[in-house]
């Protein structure tokens, strides 16, 4: 890139590093964004840096709010004695399509994975099990992707959880094997959480 003027050069090495974002797709977008009014590219970047600055994560259920606790739960018409555990933020969305499930969510943020050196420690096992302590959680459904990482992750999470009293499901396989749970269509995915089995 050492022919590109530097402030352009600059964009482009910041796009690129946002995920999906492959050298030529970063160059792409720079060179859109140089074509939009100043205003547009004002409304874009204050959009990034308003999220980024409003949006926490829930100290409770761990999903991304601008509120604490998170609208969902603070809602006092959502069942307390349920709880799903899901890898990540878009999961609860994906959830929440199938409109099968009115209990609390808890959210990972990854999943245990040996191999990019995320162990138990790096997600959010600690702060789902401090939540089960005071005994209002009577059923937690694991809801990790049906993949290596999610099924081993789920399985770790159950040993832990079992000898709190506490049920431990496991959304059922209706799911392709190494699916994404937040691609997934929500008759599947409903479908799936339906058919949840003991671990
Ligand atoms: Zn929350």
């Amino acid at each position: 890139m050492g022919a590109l003027i530097e402030p352009l050069a600059r964009l482009i090495n910041e796009l690129s590093k946002l995920p999906g974002i492959g050298s030529r797709t970063a160059a792409r977008l720079a060179y859109h964004i140089l074509g939009r009014d100043e205003s547009e590219v004002r409304e874009l970047a204050r959009a990034i840096w308003q999220a980024h600055k409003n949006i926490r994560i829930c100290p409770v259920c761990q999903a991304f709010t601008d509120v604490t606790p998170c609208a969902m739960c603070s809602d006092e018409r959502r069942d307390r004695s349920v709880l799903c555990v899901v890898s990540g933020p878009r999961d609860v969305e994906a959830m929440e399509r199938t409109r099968e499930f009115r209990g609390l969510y808890h959210v990972l943020h990854g999943v245990i994975s040996p191999g990019d050196n995320k162990g138990p420690e790096d997600i959010r096992i600690r702060e789902l099990l401090e939540r089960l302590r005071d005994g209002a959680v009577r059923e937690v459904i694991l809801a990790t992707n049906p993949d290596l990482e999610g099924e081993a992750t789920a399985m770790y999470i159950a040993q832990l959880v079992r000898p709190l009293g506490i049920r431990v499901t496991r959304i059922a396989h209706g799911l392709p094997v190494g699916s994404d749970l937040e691609y997934a269509d929500e008759v599947t995915l409903g479908r799936a959480l339906a058919g949840r089995r003991e671990m």
